[in-house]
């Protein structure tokens, strides 16, 4: 069976670039980067190398960047280091967005049980944060602020200069979580003004286990494991190396390859989207209309399951991420979804579709009609009714 492969925003495969740099790294360059023979000096060098790509990627010194096991834990860190190290400060105010990934919002929930106080922004119905109400919330006591760079849902990019301007001009910390954005959009974390930004291996053609926390050299953090003087004493244990490796070819790829990928991206998606939109009715895109990932569909199927849709497309070899999980036997919607206001109704229909550059047309025109045909079905036998669904884009 021909599989075609629309859940980008979930995992992407290691490119062969990536994969040739690494695979020296499980055999003959084996060595532990703190030894100080040469097994260990030219593995610790490589580190170097992978760190000065990293760096170059984000506008960063290559000091700044610290190893982690992916953006789960980054984000972790971010938080929970700045907030252990400030904890004997008056600054107990954190403030995040409501659709951050659950890295994000689960730490925070976390630290309201050891005294911190969070405050979730709302977005608006194409997801964005409004600046006004950033700035109406930032106080004497916000330590932190965390808002992602674009979210992993609905592919809404944030008007990230403009919040980190908001925020620093505050005298407050700024985070954010770039996971889905490298490679999409260019981020120069000095212009921009952030203090940390997260970033994973897996998202970017690299591997899986291996992400990046960027610590500004002036921000001060508490360690996040302890037991070793890795990742100047802030991280312990031995550095992934291959993985590391890796996520440096990545980064450099996806930063040298940004314009030709995003352009091709943006054609093939709105193509898809176009078609969609022809062919079958009572749909709805999802999040910003322009400013969104190029690679990032979100679409709501009035009168259909979208687990079913899911499944349906799964045994025609398709595979597409569905925008609600099912909890405790019943269907909760999305907390992204949620947050943008969708109907229960609609958010139950949710889809969520996340190309990558070598999609062709062909494959657009044949998941499109595969979509037809599923949406047809399902509808046949779905109990909800036109005018139970609210309003669309294309009736
Ligand atoms: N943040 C965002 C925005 C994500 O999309 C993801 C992955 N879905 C993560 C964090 C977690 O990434 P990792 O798998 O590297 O821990």
């Amino acid at each position: 069976m021909n599989r075609i492969y629309l859940d980008n925003a979930a995992s992407t495969s290691v490119s062969n670039e990536v994969l040739n740099e690494m695979l020296p790294y499980f055999t003959n360059m084996f060595g532990n980067p703190s030894s100080l023979h040469y097994f260990g000096r030219t593995t610790n060098e490589a580190l170097d190398v992978s760190r000065d790509r990293i760096a170059k990627a984000i506008g960063a010194k290559p000091n700044e960047i610290y190893f982690t096991s992916g953006a789960t834990e980054s984000n972790n860190w971010a938080l929970l280091g700045i907030a252990e190290k400030f904890q004997n400060s008056d600054k107990k105010h954190i403030i995040t967005s409501q659709i951050e990934h659950p890295s994000i919002l689960e730490t925070c929930k976390y630290l309201e049980t050891k005294g911190f106080k969070v405050t979730y922004l709302p977005v608006d119905s194409d997801g964005l944060v409004s600046i006004a109400e950033l700035l109406h919330q930032l106080n004497s006591n916000t330590l932190l602020v965390s808002i992602m760079t674009a979210n992993n849902e609905i592919g809404t990019i944030q008007n990230l200069k403009a919040i980190a301007k908001t925020v620093k001009e505050k005298g407050v910390l700024f985070h954010t979580d770039a996971t889905q954005a490298i490679g999409a959009i260019n981020i120069d974390v000095k212009e921009m003004g952030i203090d940390m930004l997260t970033l994973s291996g897996h998202k970017i053609n690299g591997p899986k286990g291996i992400g990046a926390l960027y610590i500004a050299n002036d921000v001060e953090i508490a360690p996040l494991l302890h037991g070793g003087h890795q990742e100047r004493n802030l991280r312990a244990g031995t550095v992934n190396v291959a993985g590391a490796v890796g996520l440096g070819k990545a980064c450099e790829i996806a930063c040298r390859d940004i314009i030709i990928n995003s352009q091709k991206l943006r054609r093939m998606r709105d193509y898809f989207v176009e078609q969609v939109m022809n062919k079958i009715p009572y749909v709805k895109l999802n999040g910003h209309k322009f400013q969104r990932l190029p690679n990032s569909i979100s679409l709501s199927f009035g009168m259909v399951e979208a687990e079913a849709l899911m499944m349906m497309l799964d045994l025609q070899g398709i595979a597409v991420s569905v925008g609600s999980s099912c909890s405790s036997g019943s269907v909760e919607p999305s907390h992204v979804l949620k947050a943008i206001k969708l109907s229960p109704e609609l958010a139950a229909g949710t889809i969520r579709i996340t190309i990558s550059k070598n999609i062709t047309k062909e494959d657009i025109d044949f998941v499109v009609e595969k979509l037809e045909e599923i949406v047809k079905k399902l509808r046949a036998i779905s109990p909800l009714t036109k005018s139970s669904i609210g309003e669309f884009d294309n009736v």
